[in-house]
């Protein structure tokens, strides 16, 4: 089949290499000058899927009572005069309910156990070197609450055979001895089996493997429009003219929404902003090894090779890019709270992502109510830790296979 993979985002370049590992003939459209340049750029490098828990979750609203008015807060909404923002920021409270929380959670880890299997098998196959680490994660907390709240999801993950070890105080230090320097800390969730590594230097490198096997890369290209014809698609229009295709992908992360609302499609992916930020190391005893996650600053920390990458916060601010200062340096305050003497703050590069997010958390994966269009969108706050798994089963759905995973609350009919 001639197949057209709109995105050239982590979502789409996986996509597009599995598409064409299946035997088909595949082309992706991307308005940047290359792969992996906006969302998948920067991100927190976490492989995180014993944490694949949605962030619509019954602590939130709370949290959000509190954060009120903190220019710093972790969440921040500016309303705009805009119907969707308010609609989807309704539903993802709805989808705070403890009920949908774990229902949500449930669909969201099988994923994410799917992905890290197809993780290893790509990155082998495609010889991919990307400061790929297996250390695990840790989340530490320097609160008693947020440290229950912590001790409970690990619970949640310990019954579905996801392995995790509570650390109290101390204890923290016999995994990440750099955590020596920081304050506060009451106790850790060790998460052993997760990974992090490079989002971006995988993305790049996975396209130039993916050109090998005959992928061609359209870039600054403009995705204009999908053009239907009854049922079906009938081609893609572009700032360069239609492209015709048997078949159609949507992988363009926050702006894929606008892409199928002219087709009286209602996707609810709404761009929540974060930041990060990252820092040459300079003492490589002062830096962690592990990748962390501190629960209360709501920042995660990765060690890149000779690099430390934090990120973090949640701006629902519509497709705004800005970079806001204040929260910016939130951010690596988190990260010099936690690794003091780890690296040089003067060298800091700060950067802004628009995480795809649907209101419950699991991306959309399958079939739409076009023959011949099909998504692999809102991946939000895991994108990276559950690419892989997603391009294997929109790879099925396309070829008619059998799913590795029951796409139950990962299609577009769930909503
Ligand atoms: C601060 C931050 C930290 C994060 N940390 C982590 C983490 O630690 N672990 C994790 O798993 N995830 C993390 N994420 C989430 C992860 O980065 C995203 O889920 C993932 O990058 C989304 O990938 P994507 O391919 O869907 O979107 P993108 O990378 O945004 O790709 C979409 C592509 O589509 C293109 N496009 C859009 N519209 C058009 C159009 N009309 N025409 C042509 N091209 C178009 C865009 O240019 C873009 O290249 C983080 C995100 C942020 C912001």
């Amino acid at each position: 089949m001639e197949i057209v993979v709109i995105g050239a985002g982590v979502v789409g370049v996986t996509t597009a290499w599995q598409l064409a590992c299946d035997g088909h003939q595949v082309s992706v459209l991307e308005r940047r000058e290359g792969p992996g340049l906006e969302t998948s750029f920067a991100n927190g490098g976490q492989i995180s899927t014993s944490h694949a828990l949605p962030w619509s979750s019954p602590a939130v609203p709370g949290q959000m009572m509190r954060w009120l008015g903190r220019a710093d807060a972790p969440l921040k909404i500016r309303w705009h005069a805009d119907r969707e923002q308010m609609a989807w920021s309704l539903r993802f409270l709805r989808e705070c309910l403890p009920t949908r929380h774990l229902r949500n959670a449930g669909h969201s880890l099988r994923l994410a156990l799917l992905s890290r299997q197809e993780l290893g098998r790509i990155r082998e196959e495609a010889g991919i070197q990307n400061d790929h680490r297996e250390k695990g994660i840790l989340c530490v907390f320097t609160d008693e609450k947020a440290f229950a709240h912590g001790r409970e999801a690990a619970a949640f993950m310990a019954d579905r055979d996801v392995r995790q070890e509570i650390l109290l105080g101390e204890e923290v230090l016999r995994i990440e001895p750099s955590l020596q320097y920081a304050e506060g800390i009451v106790g850790g969730v060790y998460s052993p089996d997760d990974q992090s590594g490079d989002a971006y230097l995988f993305t790049s490198q996975l396209a130039a493997d993916a050109q090998k096997r005959g992928v061609t890369f359209y870039y600054d290209v403009d995705v204009r429009g999908l053009k239907q014809e009854g049922a079906r698609l009938a081609g893609v229009s572009t700032s360069k003219g239609l492209l015709k295709a048997d078949a159609v992908v949507l992988c363009a992360g926050s702006y894929s929404a606008r892409l199928v609302k002219p087709l009286g499609i209602d996707l609810p992916v709404y761009p929540v902003k974060g930041y990060s930020v990252t820092l040459p190391v300079t003492n490589p005893e002062a830096a962690p090894e592990v990748s962390l996650t501190d629960e209360v600053r709501k920042i995660v920390i990765s060690r890149l090779g000779n690099r430390l990458r934090a990120a973090g916060t949640a701006e629902i601010t519509g497709h705004d890019t800005e970079m806001n200062d204040t929260r910016a340096r939130a951010v690596l305050d988190g990260l010099l709270a936690l690794f003091p003497k780890a690296g040089d703050p003067n060298k800091a590069e700060f950067w802004t992502g628009l995480r795809p997010m649907t209101p419950d958390g699991p991306p959309v994966i399958g079939a739409t109510p076009i023959e011949n269009l099909f998504m692999n969108t809102g991946h939000g706050t895991l994108g990276w830790t559950m690419a892989t798994g997603s391009a294997k089963l929109l790879s099925e759905v396309i070829g008619g296979e059998a799913p590795s995973i029951d796409l139950e609350g990962l299609s577009l009919a769930r909503y």
